[in-house]
């Protein structure tokens, strides 16, 4: 849900309103602490500045948070949340924000990985043992090749409880693995372009799983007969499928991005979305180390 547009053209009225609405999401009642060690012992440099009094680390409010990974003003990241909320793509916001391309990409692109970062499963996607190719190094974010050497094609189970759904990683499973199950198990799939996804899996309404480079591309066709969830009148899959078919380009590795942030935009359809982000980029970028 959008925000009331005269609340949020008063939140960036100016710098001072917009920076206090963000700084709210970061420091619960203003309290200050080291965001290396926590501590709350700390002293203000002339800089402004502070610098913490146990492990000296020297930080300013939005260190070490997700929203310090672009240089935007803080109107400027409201901006960019605000038409995020409403499905702006990278593009879009860049245009109507007057920023260029990459800034537009890289502010987007954060968002995407803060919600990343807040899903029940972050760890096994953004952890040192995540095959997605994306791992948190020193609290940046560094794509480098799955544990095995190369790029992998996570599969995802999808689970639509209606009220919510669930988007699970499922471990040790690859588009390999799909194509097994549809020559050997008559396992119903449906191609289109990078994306398959098939019939009812275990407790599982689909599995999907984006193609890109993988060997298993050449080989994998549409099932004759077509899957159950694409005939579903209501529910994730008629929010998201067409939304999702149309990252034609997308790779494997930023496909899970895409996936996240429709199950974050689907649980959260009834919700204002705007603060439900600020809480996401404010946020602390986790060690997953
Ligand atoms: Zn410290």
């Amino acid at each position: 849900m959008p925000m009331d547009r005269d609340q949020f053209e008063a939140l960036v009225a100016d710098e001072a309103s917009a920076e206090r609405y963000l700084l709210r999401h970061c420091w619960e009642n203003h309290q200050r602490f080291c965001p290396r060690c926590k501590s709350r012992k700390n002293y203000r440099l002339k800089s402004g500045r502070r610098r913490c009094a146990r492990c000296r680390y020297t930080f300013q409010d939005f260190s070490g948070r997700w929203i310090n990974n672009c240089n935007l003003s803080c109107r400027d990241w409201l901006r960019v949340m605000n038409l995020f909320a409403a499905e702006a793509t990278a593009r879009q916001v860049s245009l109507e924000l007057g920023l260029s391309y990459n800034t537009a990409y890289k502010a987007v692109n954060t968002l995407r990985f803060a919600i990343m970062a807040h899903a029940l499963d972050a760890k096994q996607l953004l952890g040192e043992q995540s095959c997605l190719g994306l791992t948190l190094s020193g609290r940046m974010l560094k794509d480098r090749p799955g544990p095995c050497g190369k790029v992998e094609t996570p599969v995802f189970g999808i689970m639509d409880r209606r009220e919510w759904v669930f988007v699970d990683l499922v471990p040790g499973f690859d588009a390999e693995t799909i194509l097994h199950f549809q020559l050997n198990f008559q396992l119903g799939l449906v191609r289109q372009g990078n994306v398959i996804y098939t019939d009812r899996y275990q407790r599982y309404d689909t599995l999907i799983c984006c193609l890109g480079g993988s060997p298993a591309a050449d080989y994998v066709r549409s099932s004759r007969r077509g899957v159950s969830i694409d005939t579903a009148p209501e529910g994730f899959w008629s929010y998201a499928g067409q939304r999702l078919l149309k990252y034609h380009g997308v790779t494997p590795q930023r496909f899970p991005l895409y996936l996240k942030e429709l199950e974050f935009r689907y649980n959260s359809r009834t919700r204002e979305l705007l603060p439900l982000l600020a809480a996401c980029v404010c946020d602390l970028v986790p060690d997953f180390s």
